[in-house]
Order: structure tokens, then sequence, then C-alpha cells
């Protein structure tokens, strides 16, 4: 079966925090545990029904905000293949995507190979279409990618990238939880929250 197109979520109402997750800041959740765990199933599902059999695959993590939805996906995506890391920041200043930054080196060689790469949340479009780029360059057979989030654009601006897998589209929020973070906090939360104070634009990747 098709995937089906990302859940749109909206922050009209919010589900309560569950005990023991109260962290200061924290508002409220946007998808909780449930929803998420089961369009993680959805995701695997979908990327098992795609991939070639019998060819090399690499699933390459976007280091660190995809790193627990990775982590999830991975346990549902039976099969022989590398799992490997990409860290990359974008630096810049407050609400810019910036020039990325490698911060963690891959340790696969990519030539000919499938390549997959997660990430968190797809915004500008800025890094993935970066990366994808610079990935590119090593000549694998093919680049996809998944993301578990896709954040609807304020304006009509067209985003610079298309990922073939998307779990959530969301609202122009700034977004917490499930790897995702804000000043290195609240990436353990199992539920994608939003943050009291709307100030914030960026985590830390
Ligand atoms: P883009 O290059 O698409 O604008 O931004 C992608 C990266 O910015 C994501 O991989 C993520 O690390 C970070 N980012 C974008 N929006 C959010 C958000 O709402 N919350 C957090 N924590 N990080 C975000
Ligand atoms: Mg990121």
């Amino acid at each position: 079966m098709p995937l089906s197109p990302p859940i749109e979520v909206t922050d009209s109402c919010l589900e309560t925090i569950p005990d023991g997750w109260h962290l200061p800041g924290l508002k409220g959740v946007l998808i909780g545990e449930n929803l998420l765990q089961e369009r993680v199933s959805q995701l695997a599902e979908a990327i098992r029904q795609t991939v070639p059999p019998r060819q090399p695959l690499v699933v390459l993590a976007l280091l660190s905000g995809a790193y627990m939805f990775t982590a999830d996906l991975v346990r549902r995506l039976q099969g022989d293949y590398e799992i490997d890391f990409l860290g990359v920041s974008s630096y810049g200043s407050g609400t810019q995507s910036g020039d990325l930054r490698w911060t963690h080196p891959m340790q696969t060689e990519l030539r000919d190979k499938h390549v997959i790469v997660i990430d968190d949340i797809l915004d500008t479009g800025q890094t993935l279409n970066k990366v994808t780029s610079k990935l590119q360059t090593e000549r694998p057979a093919s680049i996809r990618s998944c993301v578990l989030l896709e954040k609807r654009l304020p304006t009509q601006r067209p985003c610079p990238f298309d990922a073939e897998w998307i779990g959530f589209r969301i609202p122009p929020l700034f977004v917490v939880g499930y790897g995702l973070d804000f000043g290195l906090r609240f990436r353990q939360l199992p539920f994608i929250g939003i943050l009291d104070c709307e100030d914030h634009e960026r985590g830390t990747d």
C-alpha cells in the first residue's frame, strides 16, 4: 500500500502533557507518542516497499535531531544495510538558515549505493538541499530522503526540496521533542511538543 499523504497537524487543540514530562517552558503536545509511533511504522513500510532488494543500501541519519526518529525507524526496517551518521549544522544567526558546517563525517562510501537520508524536520529545505547536492558528488546509485516533519511555510514561497517520505505536516511553529532540541534540551520527550514562548526559532540541529 502506498504511503498516505503527510498527516496534517494543527495547533488549535494541543494534547495535555503526560505525567512526568512537565518540563519548564513546555506548553503542550502537538503530536502524541502513539500517533508518532504509528506513523513511523507506516514510513518504514513505505521505505521497505520502495527499496530494491539485494542492492547496497545506506540509511544516513543527519545528526543530531534525527537520532531518535532513526532509531525507531530502523527497528522497523528489516534487511541488511548500513546505518551511518552525518553531522551538519547550519550556522548563522536567529531565524536564518546559514551556511552548512559539517560536524561529523560519514564512515561509509556512497558510490553505487542507494542512499536514504533521514532528517527530523524540513523547514526552509536548505539543509537537505545542500546535503543531497554534496552527497551526489560521491555518485551513489540513488538518493532519497525521509523526514518526520515538514513545516508549512508561512508564505507561499516554494520549498527548495521535496522529500520522498514525509510523516507529518505541521504549522510554522518551533517544535521540540523526539530528538529535536531547544538549546540541547527537550530531545528526550517521546512526543513532539511546542514551547511556551514563541521567540525561539532554531534548535541546534
Ligand atoms: P532547514 O534547512 O530545512 O531550514 O532546517 C532544517 C533543520 O533546522 C532541521 O534539521 C532542524 O535541525 C532545524 N529546525 C528547523 N525547524 C526546527 C524546529 O521547529 N525545531 C527544532 N528544534 N529544530 C528545527
Ligand atoms: Mg537537523
